[in-house]
């Protein structure tokens, strides 16, 4: 589907049924297209490309560069199919270039921190294994091979058509980045913002000390930026980034306020806090307890995130005790 001159977003599938699609869009060029994003690493995803190309009167030997947001695997897994059908070039920013190996080939140390936090962090025995495994399925739709182009901040890609500068926007990954196209007025922001959902930003094993801080601060980056369109990795094309910023800003927020509430009732875990928070799945409330495991795990790393801002803003202090990891608030 075109959604600007020259821009066309394609619909790729997500494995199993019901699961969210990614956008991966083609920036044309006379001198060779440029994807952004590819899907996950499935035939229905690289059919979803080939089609929607097709679609648009273009060719999949045509594609110059892939350039990834971020490496999950809803992004990332397909880029190294692409680069063996077309011989294109991949670029990732620097940070999660240097994850792919940890994260998708060498993981069983991986694996044993996240056990590690979780435990810490108060999730009980019986619930280690699950939410240790939660996301392991997804590697089997990933082929991680290493980029052809490490990016930086600041970074130009283009064709004879467009330009981009890459703009590092870390918080949902380490190494998340958005493209900015100046002349246009159009940004893809990845899963950086998005218009149907906030992002996740969890504190796990590769994501720095304050992730939803970095995050606070690569979303203030972008909002004084004069852009008409923002193509995000989900969901629809809007407009008004500020708003949407403010939007995002106002839930991380309200998610702070909900930890401090619990806090008064006396030191506790992460784990604990997160099952006294509000959920959303599938637009309505949850339970903690009636979550997925994969939500679940996401749950108590996304409470971290919110607990590690609120120690950095003096809020909530963090005590080790008996192996287990306790915050309480400082008033
Ligand atoms: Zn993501
Ligand atoms: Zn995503």
């Amino acid at each position: 589907m075109r959604v600007l001159n020259g821009v066309h977003q394609i619909k790729s599938p997500g494995p199993g049924s019901g699961s969210w699609s990614t956008n991966v869009y083609v920036i044309e060029g006379g001198d060779g297209h440029i994807v952004v994003d590819s899907g996950w690493d499935s035939q229905e995803s690289l059919w979803a490309l080939q089609e929607g190309m097709k679609g648009a009167n273009l060719k999949l030997r045509d594609i110059k560069k892939v350039v990834i947001t971020h490496i999950h695997p809803d992004h990332y897994g397909l880029s190294s199919k692409i680069k063996q059908i077309c011989g294109a070039q991949v670029a990732i920013h620097r940070i999660d270039a240097g994850f792919i190996s940890l994260r998708y080939k060498d993981f069983a140390d991986l694996l044993q921190k996240i056990e590690e936090l979780l435990r810490r962090n108060g999730v009980p025995q019986d619930e280690l294994p699950q939410l240790k495994e939660a996301s392991l399925w997804m590697n089997k739709y990933v082929t991680p091979d290493s980029p052809d182009i490490m990016l930086e901040d600041g970074d130009v890609i283009s064709n004879d058509s467009f330009e981009f500068e890459v703009l590092w926007t870390p918080g949902h990954s380490p190494g998340h980045i958005c493209l900015y196209e100046k002349d246009r007025k159009f940004i893809i922001t990845g899963d950086h913002v998005l218009y149907e959902t906030t992002p996740h930003i969890g504190f796990n094993p590769l994501s720095g000390e304050n992730p939803l801080g970095d995050y606070v601060s690569s979303l203030k980056k972008l909002e004084s930026l004069k852009v008409h369109f923002i193509l995000p990795g989900h969901g629809p094309v809007f407009n008004a980034l500020g708003l949407r910023i403010a939007k995002i800003l106002q839930h991380h927020e309200d998610r702070k306020r909900a930890i401090m509430k619990s806090l008064r009732t006396g030191l506790q875990t992460a784990y604990a806090i997160a099952q006294q928070i509000p959920w959303m799945a599938n637009g309505g409330n949850i339970a903690f307890r009636d979550l997925p495991d994969w939500d679940k795990r996401m749950a108590v790393t996304e409470t971290i995130a919110h607990l590690k801002l609120l120690i950095e803003e003096g809020s909530v202090s963090n005590v080790d005790m008996d192996g287990a990891s306790l915050y309480i608030a400082k008033d």
